[in-house]
């Protein structure tokens, strides 16, 4: 199995404090391409896992959000003199506030919930438990320890009160490269199976992007957006099934009609009590009429 190293992208990786879809604003954070080289030399996956509410918010798209994962890996490529140094690109853009009704759900990979990591560690067939999560947020502490890998928060040495304490803080990212190999010092060259290339998501320049959060991702981790999407269909079901109960329908009026002719035949068999055999057939016609009327109803709610 592979080891990663999880990135936050934006105060992580790249200077961003407000929502960015211009490739052409990306500015790598100080240190962050020799960190990353280093963590590959090392051995580590690199997979960027991102929030990007700004696509459910109408601020951009996501092929903006694509152009800018191109542009990050490109500028980390020039840097380092090497290719498609950063694995893979996640990101996340539903919001469940939305302003854009297609991305308005709370979904299993936005951050806090650890679904890009899980999808990443399927995908890639990472050893969670021996991979990190760099951030400068609580809620990549909390996806990072939730998927099980030990955390390493960005900013002051007392981090902000958080149900998640993280592993570890470094004031940088440099900070952090320099942790994560000394606990877990780099390989020796020739051991471990190196990292994969070949990937299916990303044909074209070869790094393999992938293209964005799959809108039905079919994965245990959306069992309960899942169960809550069911929920939902299903009470539309019932709304509507109420509704056309509620409209005009022919079985009804047809057993109403019946339920006439059966008060009907009842009548004119009361006033033939004298005569038991012609009071029977009117009574039986009445009968038979209360059955017919009772199969239209059943047609009816069957229907
Ligand atoms: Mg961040």
């Amino acid at each position: 199995m592979e080891c990663a190293v999880f990135l936050d992208r934006d105060n992580t990786l790249i200077a961003n404090d407000g929502d960015l879809g211009d490739p052409d604003r990306v500015q790598l954070l100080r240190g962050v391409p020799d960190g990353l080289h280093a963590l590959r030399q090392a051995g580590y996956r690199l997979i960027v896992v991102t929030n990007q509410g700004g696509v459910a918010r109408g601020r951009f798209t996501e092929d903006d959000v694509d152009a800018v994962h191109q542009r990050i890996a490109a500028l980390v490529d020039q840097a380092t003199g090497q290719s498609d140094l950063i694995n893979r690109f996640y990101y996340c853009p539903y919001h469940p506030k939305a302003t854009l009704e297609d991305y308005r759900r709370d979904h299993p990979w936005r951050k806090p919930s650890p679904g890009m990591l899980l999808q990443a560690a399927r995908d890639m067939n990472i050893d969670l438990g021996q991979s990190w999560m760099v951030g400068d947020q609580p809620r990549d502490m909390t996806a990072g320890r939730s998927a099980g890998c030990r955390t390493v928060y960005l900013g002051p040495a007392t981090p902000p009160a958080s149900e998640t304490p993280p592993t570890v803080t470094a004031p940088d990212f440099p900070a952090a490269v320099q942790h994560i190999l000394r606990v877990t010092p780099p390989r020796p060259a020739g051991s471990g199976s190196p990292p994969p290339e070949a990937d299916p998501a990303g044909p074209g320049r070869g790094n393999p992007m992938t293209r964005h959060a799959t809108r039905m991702p079919v994965d245990d981790t959306d069992a309960l957006p899942r169960l809550a999407r069911n929920v939902a269909e299903l009470t539309d079901l019932v709304r509507h099934d109420r509704a056309r109960r509620a409209e005009f329908s022919g079985y009804r009026l047809a057993a109403g009609m019946g339920q006439l002719l059966v008060l009907l035949l009842a009548a004119l068999g009361l006033t033939q009590l004298g005569s038991s055999e012609l009071f029977f057939q009117w009574m039986t016609g009445a009968v038979l009429v209360q059955l017919a009327t009772i199969a239209l109803l059943l047609l009816d709610q069957r229907g």
